[in-house]
């Protein structure tokens, strides 16, 4: 199991929650947790031996290395990439990656180890690339705070992409931290209708919620961006879904915009058709035309009319796009995980979302 050697401490002890049957396959735990306030979420802790993850050198993501304090993500996006990190937990991808959590409860402690090394070179680390630091699991473990003070007092550049209003929370922490080194934040905000917003990101803070987080990342100093994606095809890529969408994130105050069309990766393609067909049945012959067999981009034509009906848009809201490089390199990045960057011992492919 590619993860077996994040782990240490392996330890089968019964503690007040622990249901070893379920925590198996998850090397080196320290114990299983339920916690009333988290309904239908279990927390697998782990001791982690890394903190920093490799991008691998072939990749086209604008940083070197990444940080997921969490595997598996509450906030249960119906397309995530990230599904299939959850396969070599011998967790399934579907409702497992969704409510099985596991937590490296030791991440800001090895991350500063390692920063700490003379041989960190203080290249940018991007944080959400995976799985979402600001998802419910932040709530009770707080692992955010220790990461970002690290990083700072090792002068280390950080971004962080996120679905999780709880970024206000680290709002001070990170206008500190801007003080000694760059800081990048960026919002995931693609669904405007509230209904189908909850269903299919039905873990997530509304996108009510989110843009007042832009809107208080801004008023704190920073620029936030938006990544606008995944853009649904038949749901959320008309010109009447999205220029309300981008008048809200400009009145926000977002810096930029970047946006990708859907990416289906083959492991997320079971549970998003099925989603499909149980709510939108009507759309299952246009997805199956879009992603064929194993396909997981939307074919050239489709990003061809998807860039002509939002880029002019993007524009008109004033809001910089950041261009075509740049997003198609993302586009594609989310295409490989929702994180995407690729296979780095111990941890998933980031993806952005
Ligand atoms: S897309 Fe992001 S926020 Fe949604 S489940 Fe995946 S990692 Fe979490």
């Amino acid at each position: 199991m590619r993860w077996s050697g994040q782990s240490v401490g392996a330890s089968s002890a019964a503690l007040p929650g622990l249901e070893l049957s379920e925590v198996a396959a998850v090397p080196g735990h320290l114990r299983t947790v339920r916690a009333p306030e988290f309904a239908g979420l279990v927390f697998h802790e782990v001791l982690a031996k890394s903190a920093l993850n490799r991008v691998p050198g072939e990749s086209s993501m604008p940083f070197s290395w990444t940080i997921n304090p969490y595997r598996g993500c509450s906030h249960a996006c119906v397309y995530c990439f990230a599904r299939g990190s959850h396969r070599y937990l011998e967790l399934d991808t579907g409702r497992d990656f969704d409510s099985q959590v596991v937590v490296k409860v030791n991440v800001a402690e090895v991350l500063g180890r390692e920063l700490a090394r003379p041989s960190w070179g203080g290249e940018r680390v991007a944080l959400g690339t995976n799985t979402d630091p600001y998802q419910r699991a932040e709530g009770r473990y707080r692992l955010m705070p220790g990461v970002i003070a690290a990083l700072a007092r090792a002068r280390t550049p950080l971004s962080i992409l996120t679905k999780g209003t709880l970024l206000r929370r680290d709002l001070p922490a990170l206008v500190d931290a801007a003080e000694r080194v760059p800081v990048d934040l960026a919002m995931s905000i693609a669904v405007a209708d509230p209904q189908l917003q909850q269903s299919i990101e039905p873990g997530t803070p509304s996108t009510r919620a989110r843009l007042a987080t832009v809107a208080a990342a801004r008023d704190a100093g920073f620029a936030p961006d938006v990544f606008l994606m995944p853009v649904l095809p038949g749901l959320t890529d008309s010109a009447a879904h999205l220029a309300p969408l981008l008048r809200d994130i400009r009145d926000a105050g977002a810096r930029s915009v970047m946006y990708g069309p859907l990416h289906l990766r083959t492991h997320v393609k079971p549970w998003f058709f099925a989603w499909l067909e149980r709510e939108h049945p009507e759309l299952l012959p246009m997805y199956r035309t879009l992603y064929p067999g194993t396909a997981s981009r939307a074919p050239q034509a489709y990003r061809a009319e998807l860039a002509a009906r939002i880029r002019p848009l993007i524009r008109r809201y004033g809001l910089e796009w950041t261009g075509r490089d740049r997003a198609e390199r993302v586009a594609a990045g989310a295409g490989e995980s929702q994180s995407s960057i690729a296979a780095v011992p111990g941890d998933p492919a980031p993806t952005l979302f």
